[in-house]
């Protein structure tokens, strides 16, 4: 389970994230979704341990500053970049050994890179990748963990079909195995069909957050929420 408690991230006068609280829960698939400058990467950083910030973060009961917490942790940012002189099957030993995963990472590496069609690609140096490549050992090295928690900025930028049908198959996997996920995106209709839970961000703060029952029982789409939260027509 994440949980954010008050967090507030400010820019020297830019007020970029302003006390916002949320949950997702285990085995639920959470949606931060916003307009251009909303603060979700902001967030999301301060969430992945990347920037100091004010406020509460707890994975699982424990702070993202734990080891702790940050070895249940995967995430996927916005831009991927592999180590240019690592090799794709060194990038895996590398997360293996870093985590020190146990017997069979091995195998679970191999699975890995054959569903996201890198498998071929196992000896090549990262600066030999292309972009969709790298986000794909992007997502791999995350995936490599079991993470009890995985968060993905923007993921389904830069990938081919075949890796976005694989990858909303994964979010859908990690759920059902009672991972908390969290999405960051701007585009609604990449993440439509798996979502749980949206939170809508608006000029730093959480605007609106409903489960997928709730969206659906009101009978409206994602789409038309974000719009009318978005322009100020609901409240939150
Ligand atoms: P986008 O969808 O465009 O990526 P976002 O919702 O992720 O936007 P943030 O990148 O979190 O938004 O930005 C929130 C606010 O903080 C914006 O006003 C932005 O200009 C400001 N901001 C972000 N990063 C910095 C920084 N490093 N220094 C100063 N201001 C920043």
């Amino acid at each position: 389970m994440l949980q954010v408690n008050n967090l507030t991230k400010r820019y020297e006068k830019i007020l970029a994230v302003d006390n916002i609280s949320f949950e997702v829960k285990a085995g639920e698939i959470g949606v931060l979704l916003g307009p251009n400058g909303a603060g979700k990467s902001t967030t999301i950083k301060s969430i992945a341990g990347l920037l100091r910030f004010s406020g509460e973060i707890l994975i699982d009961g424990s702070s993202i500053k734990t080891t702790q917490a940050k070895e249940v942790f995967g995430y996927v940012p916005e831009s991927a970049a592999a180590y240019d002189y690592l090799t794709v099957w060194e990038h895996m030993e590398f997360i293996a050994r870093a985590y020190r995963l146990g017997d069979g990472w091995q195998q679970h590496a191999d699975h890995l890179l054959t569903r996201f069609e890198l498998i071929d690609k196992k000896d090549k140096l990262g600066k030999e990748l292309s972009k969709g490549m790298q986000q794909k050992i992007s997502i791999c090295c995350a995936l490599l963990i079991k993470p009890r928690m995985a968060m993905f900025d923007e993921p389904m930028m830069g990938l081919d079909p075949k890796a976005i049908k694989e990858l909303k198959s994964v979010l859908t996997e990690l759920k059902n195995t009672g991972c908390t996920v969290l999405i960051s995106t701007h585009i609604i209709d990449s993440i439509d069909e798996v979502w749980d839970r949206v939170l809508i961000m608006n000029r730093g703060r959480v605007v609106l957050s409903r489960t997928r029952t709730e969206v659906e029982d009101n009978a409206e789409s994602l789409e038309q929420i974000f719009f009318a939260v978005t322009e100020g027509v609901a409240g939150a």
